[in-house]
């Protein structure tokens, strides 16, 4: 039912089919609750499904960025390359939604634009951009941390007489840049990851850095069927270990402080961590994150690298990362980009020495220079963890908005609920370890504990369950108190809200790690549910 009519009436919605979408409509199935998803693409594999900009690939090792869930489907599905592409990972969110049937219960293209909590009622009434009101007893954002892409504020981007992109809304049918002038926007990890490839088509490659950031080499490569075998053989095992991670992903974690050893050890654990590539560069020695003088260590190690892959000592120069302790930005993973500016047709413009003044029709004008451009690649990032969210106007208990109790910076309690917003809630949100660890492990460490959660409450007859504002409140002053003890703070990073003007800075997610946090959030649930409340009304059906 559409229009003003009697609203369509479901137990459970979720917003959002990418990885936590899909899973929760699995896992809700299977507990008896009605279920739909809206999605705002017309597929599924959420930040897989926009982010098709050329390199586009994950830095979590296929072997481990993938459902954990099911048996059957860690057997069945078979990795071609070490880090998966985009296109493979969206081809595998397709092929989950295809083998559990999940695709009946999506609606696409469909975005929710208003959810309002009827007291009376003890429901949700959600409004879509397609006319569809939904009366749904649980609302389940599962709408991804970093899927509200941000063009900035430049003057003249309107005029340009090309064409414009942004990384995070690529083109379907993808894009030839070959022959063109191509200025790409932005240094973080998708412009790290674009900027080699569109190198390798376009006849003349300009790159606008404000920041330069540290950057570990992938070493991507095939998937041998070995390495495949020795984790299938063994993966229950090694996905318990993960889950019990900091990041939820296994690899070794060196427990000596860097400042512990002698400078040709700790020099020696890093040419290893170089020469094996990834994030696992990080866990080379335990105080990496929290001692800045070890911090220190790590970073020279890596602005030595770059000096030695860029030939002009004056690009190096530019390209060398100073103003934030490494890790303390998402720490990104390449294929040869700092190798890229050695090539005749690509420059790199240092936008903090010259910064862009507007757009032309012609290009870009930076430093009084104008930067010719058939295209520009806006590589410039998300209105990350809040933006999607705050994008719908939710209103929860009494007209609260979600824009007014988030207006000083997000605040919920576990990144799960946030007070005065009943049976909201939220996948991988603000105040959980999300995006500073496995995504697909804590998306499906969330999706289990919301129906756990819904599974007691169908046990007891409780239709309604929220936390409380005190709860919230010891978890928010925790998260922060936590982040204090490490470097994060110190770098004005999207972790921070400080990507975008005017957004209260705060950092974000919670450093706590992915194990502490599934034992906190396993401790609540066994202890039943301190910090939350549960109303009990009308029995929650299995479907009505
Ligand atoms: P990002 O990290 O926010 O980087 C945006 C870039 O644009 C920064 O270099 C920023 O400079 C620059 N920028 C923004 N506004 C600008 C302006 N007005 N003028 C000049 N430069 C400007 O965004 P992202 O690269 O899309 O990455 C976002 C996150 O997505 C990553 O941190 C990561 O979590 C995830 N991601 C992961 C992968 C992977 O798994 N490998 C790949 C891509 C993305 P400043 O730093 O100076 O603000």
């Amino acid at each position: 039912m559409s229009g003003n009519g009697t609203p369509e009436r479901i137990e459970a919605l979720v917003i959002g089919a990418g990885f936590a979408g899909l899973y929760l409509l699995h896992r809700l199935r299977g507990l008896g609750i009605a279920a739909i998803a809206l999605e705002a693409g017309d597929g599924v594999g959420g930040t897989w499904y926009w982010n098709r900009y050329p390199g586009a690939r994950c830095d979590v090792e296929s072997m481990q960025y993938s459902f954990g869930f099911s048996e059957e489907l860690q057997q069945e599905w078979n990795w071609s390359e070490r880090f998966a592409g985009q296109p493979e990972i969206l081809a595998y969110a397709n092929h989950v939604a295809d083998r559990l049937d999940l695709r009946r219960d999506i609606s696409f293209k469909t975005r929710a634009t208003s959810a309002v909590w009827d007291e009376a009622a003890a429901r949700w009434l959600v409004e879509t951009d397609t006319g569809r009101r939904i009366s749904a007893r649980q609302l389940i954002l599962a709408t991804g941390c970093l899927s509200s892409a941000r063009l900035p504020d430049i003057p003249g981007i309107e005029g340009f007489g090309g064409a414009i992109y942004h990384t995070g809304q690529w083109p379907h049918g993808g894009v030839d840049f070959t022959g063109q002038r191509v200025a790409v926007i932005g240094t973080g990890s998708s412009a790290i990851q674009a900027i080699p490839v569109i190198a390798k088509q376009a006849a003349q490659l300009t790159v606008f850095q404000r920041t330069p950031n540290f950057s570990i080499p992938s070493r991507n490569g095939p998937m041998t069927e070995d390495y495949a075998q020795t984790w299938k053989r063994d993966y229950p095992a090694r996905r318990a270990a993960a889950r019990q991670m900091r990041t939820g992903i296994l690899y070794h974690l060196n427990p000596v402080s860097a400042l512990a050893v002698p400078e040709a050890e700790r020099r020696a654990e890093y040419e290893a961590r170089w020469a094996a590539g990834g994030t696992a560069f990080m866990a080379a020695f335990s105080d990496l994150l929290t001692n800045r003088e070890a911090n220190d260590t790590a970073a020279d190690f890596v602005r030595e690298k770059i000096r030695g892959l860029v030939h002009d000592p004056e690009v190096a120069e530019i390209l060398l990362p100073r103003n934030h302790p490494i890790g303390a930005k998402r720490i990104c993973v390449d294929t040869a980009y700092y190798e890229t500016f050695n090539l005749p047709h690509v420059t790199l413009v240092d936008v903090r020495r010259n910064p862009i003044s507007r757009i032309t029709p012609e290009g870009v004008e930076a430093g009084g220079a104008t930067h010719a451009a058939d295209s520009i690649v806006f590589a410039t990032g998300f209105d990350a963890m809040t933006g999607t969210i705050l994008a719908i106007d939710i209103r929860g208990r009494g007209g609260l908005s979600m824009r007014e109790a988030w207006a000083e910076g997000p605040r919920t309690h576990l990144g799960l609920m946030v007070a005065g917003f009943p049976n909201l809630f939220l996948i991988t949100g603000p105040g959980s370890p999300s995006v500073l660890s496995n995504m697909i492990v804590s998306i499906e460490q969330h999706v289990d504990w919301v129906c756990d959660s819904l599974a007691h409450r169908q046990r007891h007859g409780f239709s309604v369950m929220e936390t409380t504002p005190k709860a919230q409140d010891d978890w928010v002053a925790h998260v922060n108190e936590v982040a204090q003890r490490t470097l994060y703070p110190q770098a004005n990073s999207w972790y921070m809200g400080a990507n975008i003007p005017g957004k209260p800075q705060l950092f974000m997610p919670y450093v706590g790690g992915v194990g502490t946090y599934r034992q906190l959030c396993d401790e609540i649930a066994a202890g039943g549910y301190p910090g939350f409340v549960f109303t009990a009304g009308e029995q929650v059906r299995a479907a009505e």
